[in-house]
C-alpha cells in the first residue's frame, strides 16, 4: 500500500435500515384512521383484517397451508414447543451456535435444551447431532438456521426420520431461503420467523409460525390469544379441528396487530427482490475478503442452497489475543463495526452458548474453536454494493498489515 495515502475509512450507520416504504406508510395510516388495530376487530362479519390477509399471503409464500403472525420470532418459537406438545422438562436438540432467543424459548417452555456442536461451515453438525439424539433421547431438534447458513436439509431429515425425530425450524435469518427449490421452513413440522427491525421484513417487533399440520396449528392459534374467534382466521385449520383442543389449550396472548401488519404486506412483495440485493451485497464484500483467503475463511454454502445473507461472517484464525484486539480495534478505528462471537462478556446481540448460564454447562470444544476468531458483520440494505466492497477491503487489508508485521 502507498504510505502517503490516507487508509480507507467508512462512514456508514451499520444499524441503519430502509424506510418503510410509502404504500406501507399509506396503509398503516388507512388501519390507524379506521381505530380497528386488533386483529379481530372487523367492521362487518365477513371483513378480513390486515393480520388475516398477511397470514394469507405469507402461507403462500411460504407454499404451507398454515400460518399465525403473532408478537415475535422468539414467542412464535415458544408457540411451536408447546404446539407439538413439548413438557416441563424434556430434552431439545438445538445448535450450540445461535442466538440466545433460542434456548431462551425452550426454557420458557420449560425445556431442557441439548445442545449440538457446529461445522466450519458454522452448520448443525450432523455427526455429533446423531450422537446427542442417542445420549439424550430427545424427540425434537429446534433447528436455528443460523445467520442464514442452510445445512443439507437432505440428510438432515433422513438422520431425523430414522431415529424418529421432529423438527422446527428457526427461520429467523432465512426468511426467502431454499434448499433444492423448496423454501426454507418447509422441512419441519412448524416453521418460525421474526419480522423484528434487523431480519428480512421489519414491522419493529413481530413474528410468523407456519405448518402443515392441523392440531398443531390449531393449538398454537388457541394458544396465541384468539379466544372463540378462531373462524377469523383463514390460513387456518378447518372449525371442528379446532372443537376438539379449544377448551383444553390456555390462553398465552401474543397477538399481531393489524398495524403492524398493514406495514408487513406491502414488504413480502419486495422480499424476493430485497434477496437479491443482499447477495449482491454479500458476493462484493466476499470477493474482497477472499484476496486474503490465505488468512480469511468464509463458510462454504451448500449447492443446493439458496441464502439470503443479511450479515456476512469470517474467521481468522491465524490471529493471536493480542492481534485479535488490534484488528478490531484498527477495523473500529476506520469505522468497521465488526461483533465477535468469541468474547467473554456477551455484548449486544453475540453471544457465546456459555453465557446462556440458564442451561446445564456443556462443552462443545469444536464449536469453541470456531467462535474463538469468528467475526460478524451486518448488511443493511441502505449500504450500496460498493459500500460493502469498501468494508470488505477494509478487513483484508487491516489483517493483512497485522499479519504481516
Ligand atoms: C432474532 C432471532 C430470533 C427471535 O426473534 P425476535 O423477533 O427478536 O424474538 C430467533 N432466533 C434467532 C436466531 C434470531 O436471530
Amino acid at each position: 500500500m502507498n504510505r502517503a495515502e490516507p487508509p480507507l475509512r467508512f462512514t456508514g450507520n451499520f444499524t441503519q435500515q430502509e424506510a418503510i416504504p410509502q404504500d406501507a406508510i399509506d396503509a398503516a395510516i388507512a388501519v390507524l384512521q379506521s381505530g380497528r388495530l386488533h386483529r379481530y376487530n372487523v367492521a362487518t362479519p365477513d371483513e378480513l383484517s390486515e393480520t388475516a390477509e398477511l397470514e394469507i399471503e405469507y402461507a403462500r409464500y411460504q407454499q404451507q397451508r398454515f400460518c399465525l403472525a403473532c408478537a415475535s420470532g422468539g414467542y412464535a418459537i415458544q408457540l411451536a414447543l408447546r404446539a407439538w406438545g413439548l413438557e416441563a422438562g424434556d430434552p431439545v436438540l438445538s445448535n450450540g451456535f445461535t442466538l440466545s432467543p433460542v434456548p431462551g424459548a425452550i426454557r420458557a417452555v420449560g425445556g431442557t435444551p441439548v445442545l449440538v456442536e457446529t461445522t466450519k461451515d458454522l452448520v448443525i453438525d450432523l455427526e455429533h447431532l446423531e450422537i446427542m439424539i442417542q445420549q439424550s433421547g430427545a424427540r425434537l431438534l429446534l433447528l436455528s438456521h443460523m445467520r442464514g447458513h442452510l445445512v443439507d436439509m437432505e440428510a438432515l431429515c433422513t438422520l431425523l426420520e430414522k431415529h424418529g425425530v421432529a423438527m422446527i425450524e428457526d427461520c429467523a435469518h432465512t426468511m426467502g431461503a431454499t434448499f433444492n427449490g423448496r423454501k426454507s421452513g418447509s422441512h419441519g413440522v412448524m416453521a418460525c420467523f421474526s419480522t423484528q427491525t434487523y431480519k428480512h421484513v421489519n414491522s419493529g417487533e413481530g413474528g410468523f409460525l407456519t405448518s402443515d399440520n392441523d392440531e398443531m396449528m390449531a393449538k398454537a392459534i388457541v394458544l396465541s390469544g384468539s379466544y372463540m374467534l378462531f373462524e377469523r382466521h383463514v390460513a387456518a385449520p378447518a372449525v371442528d379441528v379446532f372443537e376438539q383442543i379449544k377448551l383444553t389449550t390456555p390462553n398465552c396472548s401474543g397477538r399481531m396487530d393489524n398495524l403492524r401488519a398493514a406495514i408487513l404486506r406491502p414488504q413480502l412483495k419486495a422480499l424476493d427482490d430485497n434477496g437479491r440485493r443482499w447477495n449482491e451485497r454479500y458476493n462484493a464484500f466476499a470477493s474482497q475478503l477472499r484476496q486474503n483467503a490465505n488468512a480469511i475463511a468464509i463458510p462454504q454454502r451448500h449447492p443446493d442452497a439458496y441464502e439470503v445473507p443479511s450479515s456476512i461472517q469470517f474467521q481468522i484464525p491465524v490471529l493471536s489475543d493480542e492481534q485479535n484486539t488490534a484488528f478490531l480495534e484498527e477495523c473500529a478505528h476506520r469505522g468497521v463495526d465488526l461483533k465477535w462471537f468469541g468474547a467473554e462478556e456477551p455484548k449486544a446481540y453475540t453471544s457465546r452458548y456459555d453465557s446462556w448460564q440458564y442451561i446445564e454447562a456443556v462443552s462443545l470444544p469444536n464449536t469453541d474453536e470456531l467462535l474463538r476468531r469468528l467475526y460478524d458483520c451486518r448488511l443493511p440494505l441502505t449500504f450500496s454494493v460498493e459500500d460493502c466492497a469498501t468494508i470488505g477491503s477494509i478487513i483484508a487489508d487491516v489483517s493483512n498489515d497485522l499479519l504481516s508485521n
